[in-house]
């Protein structure tokens, strides 16, 4: 099972004139690290500009079999049918068993408020 987590990208903007790149992103996981990132650019004398927003990432692994227990890559007759169905959580991955006679269809993240 996987999951949707919000974390924090900020990017910096590095004055011309230094070598390597121009633009940096960095990602974090809790507000306080973003702060400290923040605090550190707004000292910087090297960053012209910064700015940061919420990005939402999966983490974990997609489950390995539907719930009744067969297995998603178990051969041609079990083999997932993947699709994809977008929602304001992020999105989630479809995974129809196609176990004879299961019929299932999971979606991961498998619980969303968002999904009907
Ligand atoms: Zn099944
Ligand atoms: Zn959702």
């Amino acid at each position: 099972m996987s999951e949707w987590v919000r974390r924090w990208e900020i990017e910096v903007r590095w004055r011309p004139g230094l070598p390597g790149d121009r633009l940096s992103a960095r990602r974090v996981d809790t507000v306080a690290e973003l702060r400290q990132l923040v605090a550190w650019a707004r000292a910087n004398p090297d960053i012209t500009r910064h700015q940061h927003r919420t990005v939402r990432e999966l983490a974990g692994d997609p489950p390995a079999a539907c719930p009744n227990g067969h297995p998603y890559d178990g051969g041609s007759a079990t083999r997932a049918a993947r699709g994809w169905t977008t929602c304001p959580c992020g999105g989630h991955l479809i995974l129809a068993c196609r176990w004879p006679g299961c019929g299932d269809v999971s979606h991961d993240p498998p619980k969303c408020a968002e999904l009907h």
